[in-house]
């Protein structure tokens, strides 16, 4: 078993959709990135993809590739998972934090939480998506922007031998 921690955070744009755990969300700014900019989802990716020795999310998909631009997030995610089986490994569980001011996220935390199960392919109950603000403190607390962090365990036959290859 091999466990990867994982950390984003974007900026909030007017003009922008505000897609969390590939679930939109009603509010009057998005976050702005390269891709829909789902500051959960990348989070999640980055920490499979340290799990299994693989990088990052800007290594496996650089922002300077035309070809991900406003690409779902969803994607990405469906990718990372694939690269993870594919170096021998599955997830097992995902748990994850999303801090930003406003809005509200309970009311859509389980939808989330299914939505990235589904990508991943596990039981929705092995994915944890929380929810918390910065309590006014810093350029979240001010409401300038998101962040999330996660972690993942994988569990593979290799495990313990050579880590998943690079990019
Ligand atoms: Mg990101």
């Amino acid at each position: 078993m091999r466990i990867g921690f994982g950390y984003d955070s974007h900026r909030f744009a007017v003009g922008r959709r505000l897609i969390l755990g590939a679930e939109e969300i009603p509010h009057e700014k998005g976050l702005l990135g390269h891709s829909d900019a789902d500051v959960l989802i990348h989070a999640i990716c980055d920490a499979i993809l340290g799990a299994v020795g693989a990088g990052d999310i800007g290594r496996q998909f650089p922002d300077t590739d035309p070809a991900y631009r406003d690409i779902s997030s969803v994607v990405l995610l469906e990718r990372v998972r694939s690269l993870a089986v594919a170096s021998g490994y599955k997830v097992c569980n995902v748990d994850s934090t999303v801090i930003m001011e406003k809005p509200k996220l309970a009311p859509y935390l389980p939808a989330m939480a299914e939505n990235i199960a589904g990508i991943l392919r596990i039981p929705a109950g092995w994915v944890s998506v929380k929810a918390k603000t910065n309590e006014g403190m810093g350029l979240v607390g001010s409401g300038d922007g998101a962040a999330a962090f996660a972690v993942a365990l994988v569990e593979g036959e290799n495990a313990g031998q050579e880590s998943a290859s690079p990019a």
